[in-house]
């Protein structure tokens, strides 16, 4: 794969300012693949039509093909007439309008950077986006071109089931056992959103009828052994097509919809039209082989991909910087989803929680870009958590600013003006501001401005007279560039308690900072007022507020709003970890432990056990790092163990019946409540394994639990430092259970983190596993990716950084795109001391030595400039 190649010398920078549209119009595109391990060939038929006046030449692009013919109205093209530089084919004196024809040669087996068409464990698969398509046929790969596909496949016998997107039109066999079957997409699209399938896969069916009373054929595709696991995926697509014609009133438009699952996938899955295809971690479940995470993460994504049939396919985007207009809107509507059918403060606090940890991160590194980037070097490496989590908060923002009635008049009002259109982030919002008469100009500097913004309050109270002034001021993203710098609208919900009562002295309110600065004033304020600020994470700011225990603790204890409460205790642990830092020997504040106390024994917290359980949980490492830096990784470690030790201590005596009471009995149920049962009664588990010997529950855990999440759970909790002699045993019992790749990536990455036996040696014993391959992505980021993110205690040294330079390199020859993912921890080298930093730089500086792809030049480059 030496074409994908680039020198580091400056590779070709795409920038918004210069969009153009694309000068031709394709009217039809017919693809006939005669399907074949290393020698595929492609034919595309498409007719053409000049729209831009005085053009006389036609740019397509190609990437890794054999070229074989190229036609123009059936004649040979000759080869004076085209000019083949980078990644395009250049098409001199082409007629206004035209039928081409081109076919192309090219190798599935040898494409080990899974985009194009690729094999995965003998299945032919394809992904197309953002730019894979070229990899198939010379095309203009871009999202503004969009026509009506038709498909032909052509295989050997070995491969009974061929699938393309839209509707199934004919299956007809020809010689030698070979079959010919034909697939019809009567919608136009882009050609990212272009999806083949080829192999001896089994289906899972169902059906759905619409609210216009149409009923959809529903198919889940997966190898043989595995049509077990694929109920709850086939559910859980039920739920969202409901969800969405209720919600948005968004019903499907084909006759059948699909997905496929493979084992080798660089990202989750993908919505092509009528056929998606997905990381089979992300479709596969059954109780014995996935944890009560996946089950909910699999709810997500197939809602999530289910959703872009409206949000991403029907409209799409004009171009990659348009690329948050699909996907912000998506994980917000998926969200929401997932709110709606668990419990939504769960589903709050874990969406602020991995905001905060990941996208806040990016958000202040090298990398950081906005939710609109104006320019990009490879859009593979724009997958960001930015344009996702932060583009989802951006419109969760319009619609608090709207309410949720017109908040859905706008969606309707644009998805039916845009229906079958290539548009922007601008005809999005555009279509809000129509239906609310509100002025957006303001609130553009979310999608147009990198970094996290600041918030700052000030709470002035004359206890006589009962006057209570607010002052809100806003600061600008530590990132920013002051002059270029322009104030956020900021819309912050606002509630008012008592401190020793609870009880609400100002009602929910919202308030809109449009200014840098300004203040609220409300009467009659009796009592001590403690402010609930950012209710919900009501904008995504980072809170600079010192606030006094007391305070924190209030919230904790009276506050009516999920994420306040668990947000008012993590900064409370946050203050003691401070402490710790400082020194080591400052006792934590009892009035601390006495809060988790209280909580655990409030009947009402445990109502809500996962919401409890969360609350127990100490904050993460990154969350961390951006509070204390430039930070020792190694010493905020220990002094959170610290942490986590005391209030094992101060607790004892609730942990084991806390356990006892919460595992839910009978038959596993992956819903929500008893999926909060299990997250508390593991947390319980956890902390009881800080203060006493837990071996005869582990075991008995291991051995007779009904399901994954309590079996892994004992044995990770074994793994750790709290029941070594079981730890060895239970290790190769798992892995001796391990017959789905699942359950082997959550063995390896638990290999690969647990702080007691993960040794950089271990880690790469791990890699030479029989059952690791440098190919399959999962099995990639279960070791290196789980090594790098979360083993705190070997990554964080001269010979971690070594291992995953050197991993990097390696990746980068077969899969550019997940190298350039796994590299992002050594990027980060900013957050800690000079004695970390110089070493993380100097592994930088070895990276930037070699030839790199682009996408590993990009992210690396940015990181060391
Ligand atoms: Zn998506």
């Amino acid at each position: 794969m030496t074409d994908s190649r680039a020198m580091n010398a400056a590779p070709k920078t795409t920038r918004l300012a210069e969009y153009e549209g694309f000068p031709y119009a394709v009217e039809s595109v017919d693809l006939t693949f005669d399907l074949h391990p290393t020698e595929t060939r492609v034919t595309q038929i498409s007719v053409w039509k000049k729209i831009t006046a005085g053009v006389t030449s036609l740019e397509l692009n190609g990437k890794d093909l054999k070229r074989i013919s190229v036609k123009i109205d059936g004649e040979l093209v000759d080869e004076s007439r085209l000019v083949e530089i980078d990644e395009s084919l250049l098409i001199r004196q082409v007629p206004d309008a035209f039928t081409l024809e081109v076919v192309t040669q090219i190798n599935p087996e040898a494409n080990t950077a899974l985009e194009g068409l690729y094999l995965s464990n003998g299945m032919f698969c394809t992904q197309c986006e953002a730019e894979g398509f070229r990899r198939i046929t010379y095309y203009p790969d871009r999202p503004d071109v969009m026509s009506s596909f038709t498909t032909r496949i052509t295989a050997d016998p070995e491969y009974p089931v061929l699938l393309s997107n839209g509707n199934l039109i004919s299956d007809t066999k020809i010689k030698d056992g070979r079959r010919v079957v034909v697939w019809e997409d009567p919608f136009p699209k882009p050609c990212y959103l272009f999806a083949l399938v080829g192999g001896n896969l089994a289906a899972e069916r169902d059906s759905f009828v619409t609210m216009s009373g149409r009923e959809i054929d529903l198919r889940i595709y997966v190898e043989k052994k595995d049509l077990n696991r694929t109920r709850y995926a086939l559910e859980s697509l039920k739920r969202a097509m409901a969800w969405d014609e209720d919600v948005y009133g968004r019903e499907y438009d084909l006759d059948i919809f699909m997905i496929v699952a493979v084992s080798h996938f660089n990202m989750g899955a993908m919505e092509n039209k009528g056929l998606n295809i997905f990381n089979s971690s992300c479709v596969l479940a059954s109780p014995e082989a996935a944890t009560d995470q996946a089950f909910q993460r699999i709810e997500a994504i197939v809602a999530h991909e289910y959703f872009h049939n409206w949000s991403g396919n029907r409209v799409t985007c004009r171009d990659w910087f348009q690329l948050s207009l699909k996907e912000g809107f998506t994980v917000f509507r998926d969200s929401e989803f997932s709110a709606d059918i668990n419990s939504r403060a769960v589903k709050r606090i874990q969406d602020v929680n991995f905001l905060r940890s990941a996208q806040f991160t990016e958000d202040s590194g090298p990398t950081a870009h906005p939710v609109q980037p104006p320019e990009y070097q490879e859009i593979s490496n724009f997958y960001t958590l930015t344009i996702y989590e932060k583009g989802a908060e951006v419109v969760r923002m319009i619609r608090t600013l709207l309410g949720p009635e017109l908040f859905r008049r706008g969606s309707d009002l644009y998805f039916e003006r845009y229906d079958g259109q290539a548009v922007t982030i601008k005809e999005f919002v555009g279509a809000m501001a129509e239906v609310s008469g509100r002025d957006f100009g303001q609130f553009m500097c979310w999608y147009e401005q990198p970094g996290t913004p600041r918030l700052q309050v000030y709470m002035d109270h004359d206890s006589v007279t009962g006057q209570l002034t607010i002052q809100f001021d806003q600061r600008a993203p530590a990132i920013a560039e002051i002059d270029s710098h322009k104030a956020y609208l900021i819309p912050i919900s606002y509630q008012l308690i008592d401190r020793e009562s609870g009880q609400v002295l100002v009602p929910e309110t919202l308030f809109e900072l449009s200014q840098t600065s300004a203040s609220v004033t409300h009467e009659d304020v009796k009592g001590n007022p403690v402010i609930s600020v950012l209710r919900g994470l009501s904008a995504p700011v980072k809170l600079e507020m010192t606030r006094p225990v007391a305070d924190l603790i209030a919230l904790a204890r009276f506050d009516d709003d999920g994420v306040s409460r668990w947000d008012a205790i993590q900064d409370l642990y946050i203050q003691s970890i401070g402490h710790l830092l400082k020194d080591p020997d400052s006792p934590i504040d009892q009035a601390l432990i006495d809060l988790v106390c209280e909580l655990i024994r409030d009947p009402q917290m445990v109502q809500d056990p996962a919401c409890l359980a969360e609350m127990l949980t100490l904050p993460q490492d990154n969350i961390l790092w951006d509070i204390f830096q430039p930070g020792d990784p190694q010493a905020i470690l220990s002094a959170r163990k610290q942490l986590r030790q005391t209030l094992a201590d101060g607790a004892s005596k609730y942990w084991k019946i806390l356990f006892e009471t919460m595992t839910p009995e009978g038959p596993y149920q992956p819903e929500a409540s008893a999926i909060g049962r299990r997250s508390l009664a593991i947390t319980a588990l956890t902390y009881l394994a800080k203060i006493e010997q837990v071996d005869t529950i582990l075991e008995d855990l291991f051995n007779n639990a009904s399901n994954l999440t309590e079996r892994f759970a004992a044995y990770r909790i074994a793994r750790s430092d709290a029941a070594p002699h079981l730890s060895d045993a239970l290790s190769q019992k798992f892995l001796d259970g391990a017959d789905t790749d699942e359950v082997l990536d959550l063995w390896l990455s638990t290999e690969a983190t647990n702080e007691r036996t993960a040794t950089i040696e271990r880690v790469k014993e791990l890699t030479g596993h029989e059952r690791f391959a440098w190919t399959n992505p999962n099995r990639v980021r279960a070791v290196l990716g789980a090594f790098a993110n979360r083993n705190v205690k070997a990554f964080y040294s001269a010979a971690g950084y070594r291992l995953l330079a050197d991993s990097v390199l390696k990746l980068d020859a077969m899969n550019p795109q997940i190298a350039a993912r796994l590299v992002m921890p050594l990027c980060q080298w900013a957050r800690f001391e000079p004695s970390y930093q110089d070493k993380m730089k100097s592994e930088l500086r070895r990276i930037i030595s070699q030839n790199l792809s682009k996408d590993l030049f990009e992210i690396v480059s940015k990181s060391i400039d």
